[in-house]
């Protein structure tokens, strides 16, 4: 995965826009945010759902291992809701928001223990899918939203940039990019 991806904050509005009809259409009650790659995804689909946002803060461990056991126990929370806060999911439609699916196994685990809460629904948006093999699945029933499905590649994000010019200029590359990994493939 040499060549990197790079993604603009007006590319990530437009991706959370161009979603934003089937996100009304999932009408949720409440979005939660993966923090920190969640938020500024979260922040902008707020503007079109107009519902409150909250937030957990989890961290994948190592997502070099294989499909199999043990998969849950390689995330790192660090930020949960209390049980008595928790209670507002009750009966509730939530969106649980990330950045990336990559293997799949942060919002596994972000929606395993959301449904615990006893919501009506929940589903999941992220900007990106990547098209790889996957090491966690949804539960079923649980609906998952794209901006945009992507081949296997390193995506930066704008927020990691230092300098946000050059950043910028990088992603003029990115159809060149999509074009060499879809010949790979
Ligand atoms: P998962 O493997 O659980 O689907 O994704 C774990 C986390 O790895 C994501 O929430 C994200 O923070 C990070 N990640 C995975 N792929 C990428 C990528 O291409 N770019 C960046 N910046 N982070 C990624």
């Amino acid at each position: 995965m040499a060549q990197k991806y790079y993604l603009t904050y007006d590319d990530m509005h437009k991706l959370v826009s161009s979603s934003s009809q089937k996100l009304i259409e999932f009408s949720p009650d409440i979005i939660v945010a993966i923090g920190g790659g969640g938020f500024i995804p979260s922040r902008i689909a707020r503007t079109f759902l107009k519902v409150p946002m909250l937030s957990v803060s989890v961290k994948l461990y190592d997502d070099s291992l294989e499909a199999g056991d043990g998969l849950m126990e390689n995330i790192q929370v660090n930020q949960w809701f209390s049980d008595e806060a928790a209670k507002i999911f009750k009966g509730k439609r939530v969106l649980v928001v990330d950045e990336v699916d990559d293997t799949r196994t942060t919002l596994a685990y972000v929606v395993n223990r959301m449904l615990e809460y006893e919501p009506s629904e929940v589903a999941t948006f992220v900007l990106h899918n990547k098209l790889k093999e996957k090491h966690a699945e949804l539960p079923e029933g649980v609906k998952s939203y794209t901006g945009t499905d992507i081949p296997n590649v390193w995506i930066n994000y704008p927020w990691e940039a230092n300098d946000i010019d050059d950043h910028n200029a990088h992603a003029q590359n990115n159809d060149k990019v999509l074009e060499l990994l879809n010949n790979q493939c």
